[in-house]
């Protein structure tokens, strides 16, 4: 009987999934102790508002230098995370790192107001202890709560219990923004938005993809985008544009009334001591106002 069992697991085996089942072990043996070995790092990605080009802020993407595979994006390892429960822990972590990245900057970059975005998971928001840590986190950081925004998805939040949702909202109640990440790809209950702690709706780039591709104005993907902006103005809600690429779709986001974009076209996630650099180089003139004198002690 057991030599059947075998000869069926045989009869399924595919060269594919097989590799797919080895990458996941190893990734799994090494995730757990990853953290604790100082694997994890962030990139910055400049968020740009598109009203005067200057740089407002940036999200955090979280990246794992693995041993064996070199570094590794969050599809790759996220989805492992969330189900290990690794992500409450790595998600903390992620949250201390761009919250002192953030007032780093501020100090850099005095009278330069940037904000930091912070990918949120749905166990996150679950998580009893999460505004807790979040005020907990804000103040070792000394940062202020407005200069935090967490990204959640229209899923997660769509799916939350109602604690989760009051979690959130009392965060919003205590200054730190809540955007709704990849917006326009889920299940999107326009119905239910009025009643979610929203600040921001955060466009999927699939849908700017569409937007003026190779130059050409899809209609389709115009009035898609027409009919989410005045959603969200509707509602009071602040609109970024995720996956900008090309000046093209930069103007007509700007043209239909999108308040701020992520891009390529502004800048690929990177060090955090390139955003300095990049704030100048999209804004001279904020940075010309504060002489070099004054950042000497
Ligand atoms: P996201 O929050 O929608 O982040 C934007 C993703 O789009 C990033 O991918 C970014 O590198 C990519 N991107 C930005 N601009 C462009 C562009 O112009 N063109 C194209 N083609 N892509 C662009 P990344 O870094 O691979 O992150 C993937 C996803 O992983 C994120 O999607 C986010 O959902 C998740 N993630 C990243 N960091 C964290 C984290 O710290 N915690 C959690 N829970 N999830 C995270
Ligand atoms: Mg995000
Ligand atoms: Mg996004
Ligand atoms: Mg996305």
């Amino acid at each position: 009987r057991a030599k059947g069992q075998g000869t069926q697991r045989w009869a399924l085996y595919d060269a594919d999934s097989h590799a797919r089942e080895i990458a996941r072990s190893t990734l799994c043996t090494h995730l757990p102790t990853a953290l604790e070995r100082g694997e994890f790092f962030l990139e910055y990605q400049p968020l740009v508002s598109l009203a005067n080009g200057s740089v407002v802020g940036a999200e955090a993407l979280v990246r794992w230098r693995h041993p064996q595979h070199g570094t590794l994006g969050p599809d790759a390892f996220v989805p492992l995370a969330e189900q290990t429960g690794l992500i409450v822990p790595l998600g903390r972590w992620v949250l201390e790192t761009a919250c002192a990245q953030a007032r780093a900057w501020q100090r850099e970059l005095p009278g330069v107001p940037l904000r930091i975005n912070v990918n949120l998971a749905p166990q996150q928001a679950r998580c009893p202890e999460l505004v807790h840590d979040v005020l907990r986190i804000l103040k070792e950081a000394e940062l202020e709560p407005q200069a935090l925004c967490l990204e959640v998805t229209e899923n997660a939040l769509i799916g939350a219990d109602d604690q989760a949702l009051h979690a959130l909202r009392r965060l919003t109640d205590h200054g730190v923004a809540i955007a709704l990440d990849d917006f326009g790809t889920g299940y999107s209950n326009f119905s239910h938005l009025h009643r979610l702690p929203v600040d921001t709706l955060k466009i999927d780039r699939s849908l700017i993809g569409d937007l003026a591709a190779a130059g050409e104005p899809d209609p389709t993907a115009e009035k898609i985008l027409t009919a989410l902006v005045s959603l969200a103005r509707a509602l009071g809600l602040t609109v970024t544009a995720e996956g900008v690429e090309t000046a093209d779709q930069a103007d007509r986001l700007r043209a239909l009334g999108c308040d701020t974009a992520q891009g390529w076209l502004y800048g690929r996630p990177g060090a955090a001591d390139a955003l300095p650099a990049l704030a100048a180089s999209l804004s001279g003139s904020l940075l010309e106002a504060v002489p070099d004198d004054q950042s000497s002690p």
